[in-house]
């Protein structure tokens, strides 16, 4: 039997109790490879739950890219811990890590990371070919007709817009079924319209399926589809607004951007 065939509708559904789908907790990460050590996160406690989408917004280089990459197992932090719902991430071995990503989380990047020799499809179902999953045709049929990609299976990403080929990074992420997807800039590398489209298929994840959504971004209107918005500054939360519009966005950032940018602790 299939990792996929084996799981059940029900768990697609948001968890009653809301227990949360990712936590993190004082969570540093200091790079220390050559020249003076950078402290990128700096004892950041979030509970993200299940169920929500949640951006992560700050300037460059206040840590939201490693936040993502610690939270979702692919870094190690220096101190601190990481829960993928029930399941704590520092004492798990490698193998373990990898097997938990793969079943677990999703990853969408501002860059797509498609592999131009394989056709959409392929693409799609590498994940779950890597876990040794038999992908459940069905669920896989429903994931490219949600994403809208259903008569494009046979091209190669190079044949694709942008916009198609980030939905078909989106598919790849839906396709294992993930508790979370983490995304990294999703939508920098789109033109507006498109952007929205990416935008509105990852909201519809997060209230058709129940899955978590935790996005890093920097434009406000991205942010906005979001169910709560979190601001980094030096590797620590300093804002954290449930359902703030744009606007509100804006000038939250803009009241960020008079602080000067390199006093961050080497
Ligand atoms: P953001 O995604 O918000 O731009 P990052 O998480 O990428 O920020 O980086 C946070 C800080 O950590 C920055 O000062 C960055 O230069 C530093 N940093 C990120 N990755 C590495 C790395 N692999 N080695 C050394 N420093 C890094
Ligand atoms: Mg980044």
């Amino acid at each position: 039997m299939s990792l996929l065939s084996a799981t059940p509708e029900h768990e697609l559904l948001i968890d009653p109790t809301n227990q949360a789908a990712v936590r993190v907790d004082q969570l540093t990460r200091i790079y220390a490879a050559g020249g003076q050590p950078v402290t990128a996160l700096d004892g950041v406690d979030a509970t993200f739950a299940r169920g929500t989408f949640t951006a992560v917004m700050g300037q460059s280089g206040s840590g939201k890219s490693t936040l993502l990459q610690t939270a979702a197992g692919l870094d190690r932090p220096t101190s601190g811990r990481v829960w993928i719902g029930e399941t704590e991430l520092s004492a798990m071995s490698e193998t373990k890590l990898t097997k938990l990503r793969r079943t677990k989380i999703g990853f969408v990047f501002q860059a797509f990371n498609l592999i131009s020799a394989l056709t959409v499809e392929e693409n799609i179902t590498l994940p779950l070919r890597l876990s040794g999953a038999r992908p459940d045709s069905r669920w896989l049929t429903e994931v490219v007709d949600r994403v809208g990609l259903g008569d494009r299976l046979h091209h190669r990403p190079a044949q694709l817009s942008g916009g198609q080929q980030q939905r078909v990074a989106i598919a790849r992420a839906l396709a294992m079924r993930p508790d979370v997807i983490f995304c990294d800039e999703p939508t920098g590398a789109l033109d507006t319209q498109t952007a929205a489209e990416v935008l509105g298929l990852l909201r519809s994840t997060v209230d058709e399926q129940g899955q978590t959504v935790i996005m890093v971004t920097h434009d406000p209107v991205a942010a906005s589809y979001a169910d709560r918005v979190m601001v980094l500054a030096d590797g620590r939360i300093v804002a954290d607004l449930p359902q703030p519009g744009a606007d509100r966005i804006a000038e939250q950032l803009a009241s960020l951007g008079g602080r000067p940018q390199l006093n961050r602790e080497g």
